[in-house]
């Protein structure tokens, strides 16, 4: 007997009662490898003892104080480590409680900037299909997520939603990697000139996409393009790094690798680690300067904005991480993870792609690699391996809808940073053996023959 309103009443899920370095534990003591961090949070795993012991002296010193009364170090400690760690004009940060809540702040600041630029005409959001950005209704709104958007559509804001950069599925045969940015390119601008000048408050896109399509890291030259045209019409580039950030693909931020610099960048998840709710936004000098010379406040807040509890588990976590280099740590760990998802998947008839950067990883799922058609969505491939995985002691972060919204199954690993080879070798094992669990069933061999 539950009195939880679980996401699934019907599923009874195991109670998790302790967590033990890169392990979860339930109450009958069955141990799993978190080898997704949950949905990439847990970047350091569990019960890590820099971060309780931070806890532990900031709940003792102090757990919450207004911040329209009060600022507060451990808040002020980890937005100097933050900017110290970014481009010089980034270094304006804004707290929030988790992703969704931070890509909203986001959104409202680009708003709020153009009104004070001298141009409130600014009122549109251009995003790309297959994406994720949050389930609140703005952020919602933006992403390219069709099942978690399809029953709240009649409440969202309307946007305008542009084609991912999705090589694996979406450059034509032919294209080099410059045609495909350049079709991209084109695709961004019309719908700019489209929507009539000026009229474009900010494009927003995950650097790498996380959980709607699976670790899909974008082609050279792709961002700095989208970069390019942001610029010449007076558009903000919102980046959304809540899942592929700080660290998780081998570089503090995933921008780093391409070139970059956006307006306006979203954090959650790998900022506290899962060890508090916390996201943040980092704000450029231009966007914070015109708000603060112009009506000199950003209309908006929460409660638990800047919350020092949160503020001080964040920084214990980012001084652990980068006080021990653990992005290098990332890209040793996940090119030896991309070696060892290689040696079992290559070769495999039923996985098409093979795809990520650092410890943020994924494969893509296939009736027949011939013409890379996807299983039936009904037959819910996902659903089936990420239990078949937990029951053999792995937890990972299958989805379906990759190419599409509707058609398509992939396996997202996004491992703690501190996972050992031992338990990376685990992970691919076991991740092998639950998809051929899963595709030995009569659906599934059905669907391979027809
Ligand atoms: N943006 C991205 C890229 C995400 O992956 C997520 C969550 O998975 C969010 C935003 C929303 O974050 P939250 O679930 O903390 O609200």
């Amino acid at each position: 007997m539950t009195h939880i309103f679980h996401r699934n009443p019907a599923l009874t899920l195991p109670v998790a009662v302790r967590g033990e370095g890169c392990y979860l534990i339930d109450a009958q003591g069955r141990r799993y490898f978190d080898g997704s961090g949950g949905a990439a949070v847990s970047c350091l795993g569990h019960a890590h003892p820099r971060v309780i012991a931070a806890m532990k002296q900031q709940m003792e010193t102090l757990e919450y104080a207004h911040t329209s009364f009060f600022s507060s170090e451990p808040a002020e400690q980890l937005a100097s480590l933050l900017a110290e760690h970014s481009p010089a004009n980034l270094g304006n940060v804004y707290f929030l409680s988790g992703g969704s809540e931070a890509m909203e702040t986001a959104l409202k600041m680009a708003r709020q900037y153009h009104v004070e630029n001298g141009q409130p005409q600014r009122d549109h959001f251009i995003s790309r299909r297959q994406s994720y950005h949050g389930n609140t209704l703005g952020a919602l709104a933006i992403g390219g997520n069709l099942p978690r958007r399809k029953l709240y559509e009649p409440l969202l804001m309307q946007t305008t939603q542009v084609a991912p950069c999705f090589a694996f599925r979406y450059r034509l045969a032919g294209e080099t990697d410059a045609d495909y940015v350049e079709r991209l390119g084109q695709e961004l601008e019309d719908s700019l000139l489209e929507l009539g000048p000026q009229r474009v408050a900010a494009f927003v896109a995950e650097t790498v996409v996380g959980a709607t399509s699976g670790a899909v890291a974008p082609v050279p030259g792709y961002l700095a393009r989208m970069r390019d045209i942001c610029d010449r019409h007076g558009v903000l580039l919102i980046l959304d790094e809540v899942m592929c950030g700080i660290g998780r693909t081998g570089t503090y931020h995933a921008f780093e690798q391409e070139n970059v610099v956006p307006d306006l960048l979203v954090l959650a998840k790998g900022l506290g680690g899962g060890f508090q709710p916390i996201g943040a936004v980092m704000a450029s000098d231009r966007v914070v300067q015109t708000i603060s010379a112009g009506s000199g406040s950003f209309q908006h807040g929460h409660t638990y904005v800047g919350h020092p509890l949160a503020c001080a588990a964040a920084l214990a976590v980012q001084e652990e991480i980068i006080g021990q280099d653990l992005c290098a740590k990332v890209r040793s760990s996940g090119e030896l993870l991309g070696r060892l998802l290689d040696e079992r998947f290559a070769n495999h008839p039923n996985v098409a792609d093979i795809r990520g950067r650092g410890l943020f990883r994924a494969i893509e799922l296939v009736q027949d690699r011939d013409g890379n058609q996807p299983f039936a969505p009904q037959l819910r491939l996902h659903a089936k391996i990420k239990q078949t995985a937990q029951d053999l002691g792995l937890l990972c972060y299958p989805g379906g809808g990759t190419i599409d919204g509707i058609n398509g199954d992939h396996v997202l690993l996004a491992p703690p940073y501190n996972s050992t080879p031992e338990q990376l070798a685990f992970a691919a094992d076991t991740l092998a053996v639950a998809l051929d669990e899963c595709l030995d069933t009569r659906p599934f061999q059905q669907q391979k023959k027809a």
